[in-house]
Formats: C-alpha cells, sequence, structure tokens
C-alpha cells in the first residue's frame, strides 16, 4: 500500500501522449475499492503489472499495463464513464508519466512496516521473536567462539558451501547493496534470523525500466525473515548504511553490532521460476 510512487507524475488535462500507465482518480481503497478489485477490473484491457497508490488520499492509483494498447483501450473505454463493476463510479483518467528519476535518495522518508501483512510482497513473512533472548545469547556465543573472516565492511561465517554466505556480522550504519540472491544458485526459500541489533530491510522493484517501487519493514532482534516466491525472486533487497533508522516517527539507533544467520539451500538444476526477467537461469532462453 505504501509503494514509493514518486517516480510517477499525473498529468493534467487530456493532450499528453499515451503511456502504458494510467493515473485513475475515484478509485481506490479508501471509496471501498480494493487493490485486487482494480486489478481484476482493468485486466479485462490487457495484463495489468502493477497497481500503486497515486498519492496519500487512498482514492487515487496508478493502473500500469504490460502493453500500450491496452492502457488506450482502457482509457478510451472507462475515462468519465460509470463503472458497474466498481458500483457505478465515474472514474476519471488521465496517462501517467515515468519521470526518468533514477537516483535514489536513502534519505527519502519510506514508510517503515512493522508486520509483514503491511508490506505487502507476496511471499516475503516475517516472525516476531522466533526464539527466546536466552537462545539468541547462546547463539551469539557459539558463533563468536568461531573466527569470522573478514569482507570489506563486515564479517561472515561459512557454513556447508563455501560460496553461501550463511552467518553475516554487521557493524553499526553498514548494511549490505540492493541484490537478489542468485536464482540459479539458491532454492526458494531462503530464511533470516536476526540477532543482537535491530535493522530495516528495503525491497525495491523495478518495474517498467525505471520505475521503482520502494517498501520497507523493521526487522527486531529474534525476528525471522522468509524470502519466497515474488518477494524472492523479483524484489531486489538491502539493508540502508544508516547509524539511525526513523520508524513510525520513532527514532532508533542502530546497536553496536547485528548478526544474521541466513539460511539458504543450494539448488540441483536450473530455476524455473515465473520470474523469467529477473532469472539467470532463464536469461538465454
Ligand atoms: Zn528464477
Amino acid at each position: 500500500m505504501d509503494s514509493n510512487l514518486s517516480r510517477f507524475t499525473n498529468p493534467k488535462g487530456s493532450s499528453c501522449s499515451a503511456t502504458q500507465n494510467l493515473y485513475v482518480a475515484n478509485c481506490g481503497p479508501a471509496v471501498g475499492i480494493s487493490f485486487e478489485d482494480i486489478k481484476s477490473f482493468f485486466s479485462t484491457f490487457g495484463e495489468v503489472v502493477g497497481i500503486h497508490v497515486a498519492d496519500d488520499s487512498g482514492t487515487r492509483v496508478i493502473v500500469c499495463y504490460s502493453e500500450l494498447t491496452a492502457a488506450e483501450a482502457a482509457f478510451r473505454t472507462l475515462n468519465g464513464c460509470h463503472c458497474g463493476a466498481l458500483g457505478g463510479r465515474i472514474l476519471h483518467i488521465r496517462y501517467s508519466i515515468l519521470q526518468l528519476k533514477q537516483k535514489v535518495n536513502d534519505n527519502d522518508s519510506l514508510f517503515v512496516s512493522l508486520v509483514s501483512s503491511e508490506l505487502a510482497i507476496p511471499g516475503i513473512h516475517l516472525v516476531h521473536d522466533f526464539i527466546t533472548s536466552e537462545e539468541e545469547q547462546e547463539l551469539l556465543a557459539a558463533v563468536d567462539s568461531k573466527p569470522w573472516k573478514n569482507l570489506s565492511k563486515r564479517r561472515v561465517q561459512h557454513y556447508g558451501y563455501e560460496f553461501l554466505y550463511e552467518v553475516n556480522d554487521y557493524p553499526p550504519g553498514i548494511g549490505l547493496s540492493p541484490h537478489i540472491d542468485t536464482h540459479s544458485a539458491f532454492d526458494d526459500m531462503i530464511c533470516s534470523l536476526s540477532l543482537a541489533g535491530p535493522c530495516i530491510m528495503e525491497f525495491r522493484k523495478y518495474l517498467l525500466g525505471s520505475c521503482l517501487l520502494r517498501k520497507a519493514i523493521f526487522l527486531p532482534p529474534r525476528s525471522m525473515l522468509l524470502l519466497s516466491g515474488e518477494g524472492r525472486y523479483s524484489w531486489h533487497h538491502y539493508i540502508p548504511h544508516r547509524k539511525v533508522d526513523i520508524v513510525q516517527g520513532k527514532m532508533i539507533r542502530r546497536c553496536s553490532k547485528r548478526v544474521s544467520f541466513t539460511f539458504r539451500k543450494v539448488r540441483s538444476g536450473p530455476c524455473k521460476c515465473k520470474f523469467s526477467q529477473y532469472c539467470d537461469s532463464q536469461k538465454d532462453i
């Protein structure tokens, strides 16, 4: 729900050139129309690749199509018309333009979800208090009794295959660059247990070239994060480099140390996921 859509502009007037993205007013959760309803309604004109809030009103959305012709058909048919399937509402539609603003400012305010249902990325689940404080202390003592390998910004210990990054130790303010774990290397489910200090994990999805969605979730100590499906295969994940995080208006200082235990299963055979655009196994097909 709280996707950052600052990369869209919403032109006034109908003389603007057609684009694959429609700005639709008088439509959204605040007028009782769910994203699922909007997607299914607009899908009658072609493949809808995203529905996003246009602003904070809850009454204006951006509908992104994969094809320009679908957006044009929906625009011609629906603009200014009573839509029976949407409770007879009159939709006001304009073409929405993607701004070519590639650079993301990490200090842009981004709503931080506390629970995964609020984050609303399919396949991403967060379980709070997955282990007890006593278990956390035991695990931290266990890893600290083993030698760490120094990387440029963090330390790791490997268990199992050497190329797996299975235990990461993050000094305060040191994060990870945005990445998708290589499809061909690891199976669908990736689990990550956070210990010692909290952090924020940001998710980014690149749509239609330059369109970027950003979402974030707060990972407290002792929580377990599961990445699977769409969340694992098509969203980049990232821990921003900051010493202080703002979470729903509260300032949270990173601790002197954060440890994560990440569990991945080595894949045998090529990845056959539905997200071929992001899939290294399916790149050459
Ligand atoms: Zn894949």
